[in-house]
């Protein structure tokens, strides 16, 4: 039986996270500060014996003995990780010290959720792993994209100097249940306002691109990452590359849920990436992953959510 820790165990993708590692048999530290992450998530494992719920912050140091991690802690919504932009970076790079520093003295290996952010508003479509990004470095989004290419940047120098066991994923933009609906993200906004029979706002004209992938698929993708052993560490991209328009997801938002919903056009936040679109070669090629889920059952299962709720 492995002993993992989860940060950001208590938000959207930590607590599937969470869920699929007990279903597999392992024993899980759910670490987290509740920043975004919410006890309601994961209320229903706290009788397992096999979860472990710690309310800890990853900027300071915690010593846990565990034979992997896996580093979600970070708030990856803009309007979240804008909120606190200062305490955004210290969570990227404080956090991933005080993690590598565990994963160094436990010879545990190390996963750390790293974003598609680090390519920025890309020079280069689709994104290949090899391209280095162009990111604004005093932008309203920098706290999170520096802070993420700098833990990147950790990550290799604790592989090189001190030869811990790393393993670093580039996730797109992920939806599903779980996911928080007042997050100000696109995917929850919609659905929100489209079931409330709002306006739907598009920031801008809308034709910026975005690729979408259901969390399940994106939770594949993570284990498997974790447990190869063909010595690939990555970066490697997980995200569904099928690419559309902001404006076209809004509308099938629309036809999904029925709505009467219109949609508002509003300023486009500065910095807002053009188009997003993972090359996921590497990862068909090195983890034999690639998404299942598309877009219209995927939106289906996350507008049930939104209505439960
Ligand atoms: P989320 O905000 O739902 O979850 C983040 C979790 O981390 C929350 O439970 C929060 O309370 C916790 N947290 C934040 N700061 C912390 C700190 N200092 N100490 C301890 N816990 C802290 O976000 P998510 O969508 O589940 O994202 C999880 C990870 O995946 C993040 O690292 C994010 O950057 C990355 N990621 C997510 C997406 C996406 O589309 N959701 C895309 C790219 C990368
Ligand atoms: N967006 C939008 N309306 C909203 C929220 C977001 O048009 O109500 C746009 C946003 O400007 C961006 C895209 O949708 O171009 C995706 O935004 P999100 O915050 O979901 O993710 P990210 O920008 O981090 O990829």
């Amino acid at each position: 039986m492995q002993k993992i820790l989860v940060t950001g165990g208590a938000g959207f993708i930590g607590n599937h996270l969470c869920r699929k590692l007990l279903q597999e048999g392992d024993k899980v530290i759910c670490l987290d500060n509740f920043f975004t992450g919410k006890k309601k998530h994961i209320e229903d494992l706290i009788d397992n014996t096999n979860f472990e719920l710690i309310e800890h912050d990853i900027t300071e140091p915690i010593d846990i003995e565990c034979n992997q991690i896996y580093n979600l802690a970070c708030p990856a919504s803009p309007p979240h990780y804008q909120y606190d932009s200062v305490k955004t970076m210290k969570t990227s790079v404080l956090g991933i010290i005080n993690m590598l520093e565990l994963a160094k003295k436990y010879q545990a290996r190390i996963l750390q959720a790293s974003t598609s952010e680090v390519y920025g508003n890309p020079l280069s479509h689709p994104q290949q792993e090899s391209y280095w990004g162009n990111v604004n470095p005093i932008g309203i989004r920098s706290c999170y994209d520096e802070g993420k290419r700098c833990a990147e940047t950790l990550m290799m120098d604790y592989h090189r100097q001190y030869n811990v066991d790393i393993r670093i994923i580039r996730i797109f933009n992920t939806y599903g249940p779980n996911m928080d609906p007042q997050d100000g993200r696109v995917v929850s906004n919609c659905i929100m306002q489209a079931l409330a029979n709002q306006d739907i706002t598009i920031y801008g004209d809308g034709t910026q691109t975005r690729s979408f992938c259901y969390v399940d698929d994106l939770i594949n993708g993570i284990v498997k990452m974790m447990n190869n052993t063909q010595g690939f560490i990555g970066p490697v991209n997980l995200g569904n590359p099928s690419e559309r328009t902001v404006l076209d997801l809004a509308q099938k938002i629309i036809e999904i849920t029925g709505s009467n919903s219109k949609i508002k056009f509003c300023p486009l936040p500065s910095d807002d990436p053009v188009k997003r679109k993972p090359d996921i070669t590497l990862a068909k090629k090195e983890l034999c992953w690639e998404p299942k889920v598309d877009i219209i059952a995927g939106l289906r299962k996350t507008v049930e959510y939104f209505k439960a709720v």
